[in-house]
């Protein structure tokens, strides 16, 4: 049974005032009681002495029952008390209340044995005679030369102290009942009032615990309860602090693991995910609460990962290992596995993976650079060797080839050069070492002029090229040189891939905030599957049409990137045996 503070005091108090008022009682009516006894035994021994002045001694010597009864009977009226006279020997010769000759001998009364002695013998117990507890009191008969002839008893019930007794007892009890109702009203209260600040402070414990360390308890008194409520201030407040600090920590290690590029994902040594962070969400489709405390292979449904942790659960060591995911973006990842120790124990761990797609892109895209570049040169290569050694080996004599020969070799020598030249160009643009020289231009002469230098190669083609300009054009911000050599390129391609009597028509249209120039042909067209690589280096559909037709793979790289050097954008539309569009714009 729960009992509060309150109760307890009251109870307390209750018991303290119970046990204070019995023992108070108790001690009166005994002290009481003694003292009625004592002015009860007075009272008798003055009743004697007065007796023995009516019944004197001389008469009790004679022992004549006939006549101290009577004596005893009017003695009796006087006195009030019950009278017994005995002679020396304990022989009853006159009582009061009984007949003498009937009653025994009372020589072995102790009161009278005292009396028999001299003495004045009080005795206390219950008389058979009267039925009743009575005080003897005996007093001896003496003569005058201090014979004792007998003794004189007078005895009243002790019901006279105990009527005192029961008398008494009723206001006592009023007494205490009083002081009872009293005691739990004023305990009441002080209870109430000892245990305010009691209640007070628990009050405000109950909202700490629930996470509330700003509350206050106010210091009524100066006393131990002030004292602890002081403490328990301090004590919040220094907790709040600490609290807050901790918070703080926490949210900037948070934003920091959140900000990160790197996914971080943290776990116990059960493989259950204690942490991620918002690239481990994005990469992985997830959300952080559908995560928390769930086995890494049920959250994230990859087995590699899986292992790496376990290993580093198991080993207790870091790990680094290579991982390729293909949903729901095809990636590739760098994962570093840490333990998370304390005191040497392992008691989890931290995998933090470094998206190295794109670096890896690059490093293809190197591979395949190099074995396209050594690829390209050396088909011109060979070619040129072989006809020099077939020149050497006696064609040159050979009147009817030998010029043909040399024509050839000629023809890869110029390749090879233009191959080179681009590569060059395409690298000057890729490492930025080209600077741009802009200025105002104004693109429909750039078109024009271009177009122009193509008269002999159209003729030669039998294509026609047109351009269409109808708006008034503003200038735009360009490099001339590097934008001619777009146009060469994108134009070039729409002859070179082109049909017979195949025709192009060259557009420029503003647009809201660029200039956009279109290429477009009525040619073979391209596969929609090669469109998006288009502009890759070294990127053709038809490798061998492209060679015969000294192309290098590297004209629409190089279209991009000096579109790009110009903050434009370069695009292609094509329908397969239709004809290709190729646009450009220049912001303006
Ligand atoms: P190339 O030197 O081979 O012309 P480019 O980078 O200029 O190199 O072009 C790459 C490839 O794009 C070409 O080999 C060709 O397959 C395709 N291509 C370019 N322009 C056109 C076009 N106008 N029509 C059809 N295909 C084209």
């Amino acid at each position: 049974m729960k009992i509060n503070i309150s109760t307890k005091l009251i109870l307390n108090y209750l018991l303290l005032v119970a046990l204070v008022f019995s023992s108070t009682t108790f001690i009166i009516l005994h002290k009481l009681n003694f003292e009625s006894k004592v002015q009860l035994e007075n009272e008798l021994v003055t009743k004697a002495r007065l007796i023995s002045e009516f019944i004197p001694v001389q008469i009790i010597k004679q022992e004549n029952i006939n006549q101290i009864q009577p004596l005893v009977r009017i003695a009796k009226q006087k006195a009030q008390a019950r009278i017994t006279i005995i002679a020396k020997d304990g022989q009853v010769l006159g009582d009061s209340e009984s007949e003498p000759e009937a009653m025994e001998n009372h020589r072995s009364r102790p009161e009278v044995i005292d009396a028999l002695q001299g003495k004045i013998g009080v005795s206390t117990r219950y008389s058979y005679t009267l039925q009743k507890k009575m005080l003897y009191v005996a007093i001896p008969a003496k003569t005058s030369q201090g014979e004792i002839g007998g003794t004189i008893r007078v005895a009243l019930p002790l019901t006279t102290v105990n009527t005192l007794t029961v008398n008494i007892l009723p206001n006592l009890w009023i007494g205490i009942i009083v002081a009872l109702i009293l005691t739990i009203i004023l305990g009441y209260i002080s209870a109430h009032v000892i245990t305010k600040p009691i209640r007070q402070i628990n009050a405000m414990t109950q909202q700490a615990i629930k996470g509330n360390w700003s509350q206050k308890i106010p210091v009524t008194t100066q006393d131990e309860m002030g004292s602890l409520a002081k403490s328990l201030n301090l004590l919040f407040q220094q907790v709040q602090g600490n609290i807050e600090a901790i918070k703080n920590e926490q949210n900037k290690i948070t934003a920091i693991i959140s900000s990160m590029s790197e996914g971080v994902i943290a776990c116990d040594t059960d493989s259950r995910i204690l942490l991620i962070n918002k690239s481990i969400e994005k990469t992985f489709n997830v959300t952080a609460a559908d995560c928390q405390n769930k086995m890494l292979l049920e959250a994230i449904r990859n087995n590699e990962l899986d292992e790496i942790l376990s290993l580093t659960l198991r080993s207790g060591q870091a790990q680094q290992s290579e991982l390729s995911i293909l949903v729901p973006i095809q990636k590739i990842f760098q994962i570093y596995a840490s333990p998370l120790k304390k005191e040497d124990q392992t008691v989890g761990a931290v995998l933090v993976m470094h998206d190295i797609t794109e670096l890896k892109h690059l490093e293809n895209v190197r591979k395949e650079f190099i074995s396209n570049v050594s690829h390209e040169l050396k088909t011109p290569l060979t070619s040129i060797k072989g006809f020099i050694e077939t020149l050497l080996a006696g064609a040159l004599e050979d009147k009817n080839n030998n010029r043909r020969f040399l024509s050839i070799i000629q023809e890869h020598a110029d390749r090879l050069g233009k191959l080179i030249n681009d590569i060059l160009e395409l690298s000057k643009l890729e490492s930025k070492e080209i600077r741009l020289e802009f200025q105002p231009s104004d693109l429909r002469e750039i078109i024009k002029k271009t177009v122009e230098t193509f008269t002999p190669q159209l003729v030669k083609s039998k294509v026609t090229c047109s351009i269409n300009i109808k708006d008034p054009l503003p200038q735009v911000q360009a490099d001339q040189d590097k934008i001619t050599q777009v146009l060469i390129n994108l134009i070039d391609n729409a002859i070179k891939f082109n049909k017979e009597n195949g025709s192009i028509m060259i557009t420029a249209e503003l647009q809201p905030d660029s200039l956009k120039v279109s290429i477009k042909d009525t040619g073979i067209g391209l596969p929609a599957a090669d469109l998006p690589r288009i502009f890759e280096r070294f990127y053709r559909v038809d490798k061998a049409r492209s060679r015969d037709l000294g192309g290098t793979g590297l004209g629409l790289s190089i279209v991009k990137h000096i579109i790009e050097a110009h903050h434009g954008q370069v695009g292609i539309e094509s329908i397969q045996e239709r004809g290709s569009t190729f646009w450009f714009t220049l912001p303006i």
